[in-house]
């Protein structure tokens, strides 16, 4: 269920409503908005006569959530969700977020030039896997926490926020102190375990969609995460499978719009595993901005054809460059910045 408070209810007034849903055993997930503070309850809400609450002081309206995912829906946030970074970069506001880096860090060098040449171009991310979901086990796997190190070091040295991926909940702990942002990848898109354990954590999530997932599946996953209390998630659009096969995947552009519609969450483009092929990264990417994306996560590599994992649809950094600079034109159009 879903109690909008009045503009200016005071907070009293918001904690005689949270005491209620309490004690008629439900969870309650509170959130404030420029103006108006929205209660969000879960659990056992069939039971409740919502009638009761309308008519206490400071609410505005009361209404049951229809949808399978509560948190997830855009009643909870209807201005929307921007997630802020510690150094003050957003996603989800009017901002664009580039983020941008290897498909996977293999040593210094490469991560450190990576970093600065993305810097360079206006990523504000460094992305780039130390754990990496490989279809085959005899794959290069990630160079783990020493990569991460690296990749720390390197983000700092040119001011950028640092996303990796982890694949389990074991990695959480000591890829704390390294990362900005969590990534869950697709093949973990419901890993639901994973996902619990990233709601306790006090740091952004970002959740691609499953291979094959639909929409309404990539919300659910998202609402393990929201139901801990971590309401700083990031939805992301990688493709999806289906029976084209020039492409890797099919970049699901529509569902940047929908998950607009029905979600607060902010969602990203990834047109790099989108279309798996370095000839339609850009087009992808604009297509995405252009769609309404609140960002892209690309692949970059200084020399992508030597890149140990995802070489085909890894950008050379003179092509990044490039799609940065068409984003600019394609923000504005859209009533965002760069
Ligand atoms: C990646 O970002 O390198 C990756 C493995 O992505 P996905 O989980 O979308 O396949
Ligand atoms: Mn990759």
């Amino acid at each position: 269920m879903i109690v909008a408070m009045q503009e200016f209810a005071t907070e009293e007034q918001i904690d005689f409503v949270i005491e209620k849903m309490v004690e008629a055993g439900i969870n309650v997930h509170r959130t404030t908005g420029t103006t108006q503070t929205i209660l969000a309850g879960v659990g056992a809400t069939s039971a409740i006569d919502i009638e009761e609450y309308k008519l206490l002081s400071g609410v505005l309206y009361v209404h049951r959530i229809s949808s399978p995912y509560k948190l997830a829906g855009r009643a909870f946030r209807p201005e929307g969700t921007i997630v802020t970074f510690r150094n003050g970069v957003t996603v989800g506001g009017d901002k664009v977020a580039i983020m941008a880096g290897p498909c996977s860090i293999e040593n210094r060098d490469q991560i450190f030039l990576t970093a600065k040449q993305v810097a360079a171009s206006g990523a504000t991310f460094l992305r780039g896997g130390a754990f990496k979901p490989r279809s085959s086990p005899y794959a290069f796997q990630g160079l783990g926490i020493p990569g991460l190190e690296l990749m720390r070091e390197a983000c700092d040295a040119h001011g950028l926020l640092c996303i990796s991926e982890v694949m389990e909940i074991s990695q959480i702990e000591p890829m704390l102190p390294f990362v900005d942002c969590f990534q869950v990848g697709a093949r973990n898109m419901q890993n639901f375990n994973l996902l619990r354990e990233l709601g306790k954590v006090r740091k952004p999530v970002l959740l691609k969609r499953g291979i094959a997932a639909t929409i309404e599946e990539l919300l659910l996953a998202s609402e393990y995460i929201l139901a801990g209390g971590n309401y700083d998630v990031i939805l992301c659009e990688r493709g999806i499978r289906t029976y084209e096969t020039y492409t890797r995947n099919t970049m699901d552009i529509s569902a940047i719009p929908v998950v607009k519609k029905l979600s607060h969450l902010p969602i990203i483009g990834d047109p790099s595993h989108g279309t798996g092929r370095r000839d339609m990264v850009a087009a992808m990417a604009r297509a995405s901005v252009a769609a309404g994306a609140d960002g892209i996560i690309v692949e970059v590599h200084p020399n992508p054809d030597k890149a140990v994992s995802d070489a085909a649809q890894t950008l050379f950094p003179d092509q990044f460059a490039q799609l940065v600079n068409e984003l600019r034109v394609i923000a504005p159009a859209v009533g965002r910045t760069l």
